[in-house]
């Protein structure tokens, strides 16, 4: 790949492959544009697209067998720390993010990037995708002048909420499009947000029994449910030729979350809409390849560049360039274009708002040990989940701002080696915590901890809005740098007060469900529940959601995209993944990524 002789010339050229660039690239192939992908990690098939029948991902426990690794990132309080690296992400030492912690120190850390891979964050996603409710899309006007709203000191809240500059309804259609394209699972009824594009999800599979105390809980306290929507196929998906095994209910993918799925099963956007189109003539798709800065005269993009995986540089040319590299990494790779040409930077950033209003979700939950012991490789990762938390009587009756979704979690602690792993974790998904720090989970105690735990353990999961704050923002680092001797992201967040305060609703509903589902009474013992704000690196956490930082608008003084995604002052420059989001939604914000991206991707091709 790569050749001298490869084409340098295209009418888009997509930065990223993951659920901001994938959508898009679809229909401008479809429309029978020339795209080209440059995606930084690895292609890595599922069973059935690869010769041999093997998939190329592994659990990651089986696949990171060697030594634990050390961090080496100078000027970093956590530096001589032990780690483990998962075969997806950038390794910590070659590509850290840093964030500065409560005592304003910096630390390394691998949160804030969600998978380096053909198909980006849909390959290890748990694929829960829910539409947000048409409230989610109007918090500016919905809190204009409200005067119940609680734990807001300073009045952030109504300063700071946005409206969106499009609708529910406007982007509904796109909403269906995605849930029909990716291939989604699940159920209308009871959902808070109108279908009015009809029925769009395959059926769910079976519930995993553990799942029966969420119903009861959930029922007990009046909240409407519905089968969480789940981006994993359960019957022969035409769209993207996929094929479901004789007996959906037996495919093992079940634990999904954090890993790939051998078996194609999981939509990611590689094996639901880039793997079909593979072969045509106007897609090209060029991997392991990162993209390293955008070149403009005046107010258009004119190269792109990036290194191939021999470490040669190389520019390309798109009459549009659309930018989506997951948030974080899509405002730094901005920000370096900028660091380059002073008059990019001025361009691209004239109100000082680009990598400002970073945002991830308030999120946390509850969970509890029930009686039993259930197998949860034979289910998805979630099967119950409830807007109750999302409606407007429930946001006014609470003094909050805006709602939440919340669904239960079935496949999480679903392998006794993740169980130990992350046991007491509350740093990095990649450091083995539980075995590293816990001398109780030895001999007979880990036995005991296995034993007590292993099938045994179901949690509640809250996804709420975070109030969007110009502080909380992404930078460059003024010291520490890639592999490439290139500045790496500054995270620099903290929760406001009515983050905390609206967590701690949300954590005590989920613990509820707990309550009432173990006896129908809610007597049951719940053993954890609360918001990340009260984990030891609560400003570090991001939830695998990276929003915001380049928030779209009607304004240009008060965003940097307008309607379309497009740079106020740039003509052909896009920024397409979680960047846009003015407010983070109160659900899982993928769904949402795709079906904007759908709709962008419809604008260019009427553009071009
Ligand atoms: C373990 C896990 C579980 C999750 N579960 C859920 C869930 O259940 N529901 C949900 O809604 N969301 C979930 N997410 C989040 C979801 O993955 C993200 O919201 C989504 O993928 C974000 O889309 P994006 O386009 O912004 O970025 P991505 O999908 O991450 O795509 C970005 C792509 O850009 C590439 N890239 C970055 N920099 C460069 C560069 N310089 N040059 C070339 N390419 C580059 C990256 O390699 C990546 O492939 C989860 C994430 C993880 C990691």
């Amino acid at each position: 790949m790569n050749a001298v002789s490869e084409p340098d010339q295209f009418d888009v050229v997509v930065i990223g492959s993951g659920a901001g660039g994938a959508p898009l690239a679809h229909s401008l192939i479809l429309a029978g544009k020339s795209v080209l992908i440059l995606e930084k990690g690895p292609l890595i098939e599922p069973q059935y697209r690869d010769p041999r029948g093997v998939s190329g991902f592994k659990r990651d426990e089986l696949f990171a067998t060697g030594p634990e690794k050390i961090i080496r990132v100078p000027n970093v309080t956590n530096t001589g720390k032990a780690y483990y690296s998962s075969h997806v992400e950038p390794d910590l030492n070659d590509e850290p993010h840093v964030y500065r912690e409560q005592l304003g120190d910096d630390r390394a850390t691998i949160e804030g990037y969600t998978a380096q891979v053909v198909g980006g964050g849909t390959q290890l996603y748990g694929g829960v995708s829910l539409r947000f409710t048409p409230l989610d899309f109007r918090l500016g006007s919905f809190n204009a002048g409200r005067t119940d709203i609680l734990h807001d000191p300073d009045g952030s809240v109504r300063r700071e909420a946005r409206d969106w500059p499009i609708s529910y309804d406007e982007l509904e259609p796109y909403y269906a499009r995605a849930e029909r394209l990716v291939g989604i699972n699940g159920t209308h009824e009871n959902q808070a947000k109108p279908f009015r594009s009809g029925g769009t999800y395959q059926p769910p599979l079976s519930t995993n029994p553990i799942s029966r105390f969420v119903e009861v809980g959930m029922d007990a306290l009046g909240m409407p449910r519905y089968r969480t929507p789940l981006a994993v196929i359960t019957r022969d998906h035409e769209p993207s030729g996929r094929r479901v095994p004789a007996d959906p209910e037996q495919a093992r993918t079940g634990y999904v979350n954090r890993y790939g799925d051998p078996l194609g099963l999981k939509s990611s956007t590689w094996v639901s809409l880039l793997a079909p189109l593979r072969d045509r003539p106007n897609f090209a798709l060029r991997y392991n390849c990162v993209v390293t800065r955008l070149e403009a005269q005046g107010s258009r993009v004119n190269k792109v560049w990036y290194l191939d995986p021999a470490g040669s540089e190389h520019a390309v040319t798109g009459k549009v360039v659309v930018v989506a590299c997951s948030a974080i990494e899509s405002v730094r790779l901005l920000m370096l274009s900028g660091l380059a040409d002073s008059r990019f930077a001025e361009r691209i950033n004239p109100h000082g708002l680009l990598g400002a209003y970073f945002l991830t979700h308030c999120f946390g939950g509850a969970h509890a040990t029930v009686p039993g012991r259930y197998d949860k490789s034979v289910s998805l990762d979630s099967d119950w989940a409830t807007d109750f938390a999302g409606t407007e009587a429930f946001i006014r009756e609470h003094g909050l701002w805006a709602g939440a979704a919340i669904y239960n979690n079935t496949s999480d602690h679903a392998l006794p080696l993740s169980l130990g792993r992350t046991h007491g974790n509350q740093d990095l998904d990649t450091v083995w915590n539980g075995f590293a720090s816990d001398l109780r989970l030895t001999g007979e105690g880990l036995l005991r901890y296995l034993d007590g735990t292993f099938g045994r353990s179901l949690s509640v999961s809250f996804m709420a809005n975070q109030v969007p704050l110009r502080e909380n923002r992404v930078e460059l680092h003024s010291s520490v740098t890639d592999k490439w001797g290139r500045p790496v992201a500054y995270i620099v967040k903290d929760w406001h007060a009515h983050d905390r305060y609206l967590m701690d609703v949300l954590a005590r509903t989920s613990a509820d469900i707990l309550r009432y589902g173990g006896d129908g009474i809610g007597h049951h013992p719940v053993e954890g529940f609360g918001g990340v704000y009260n984990s030891d690196n609560g400003r570090a956490r991001i939830a695998n959601h990276i929003l915001g930082g380049a928030r779209f608008g009607t304004d240009p003084t008060d965003s940097v995209l307008d309607v379309h995604c497009r740079a106020w002052n740039f003509d052909n420059l896009y920024v397409t993944d979680g960047a846009f989001m003015p407010t983070a939604g109160g659900a899982n914000p993928t769904l949402t990524i795709q079906a904007n991206s759908f709709r962008v991707g419809d604008h260019l091709a009427e553009r071009l």
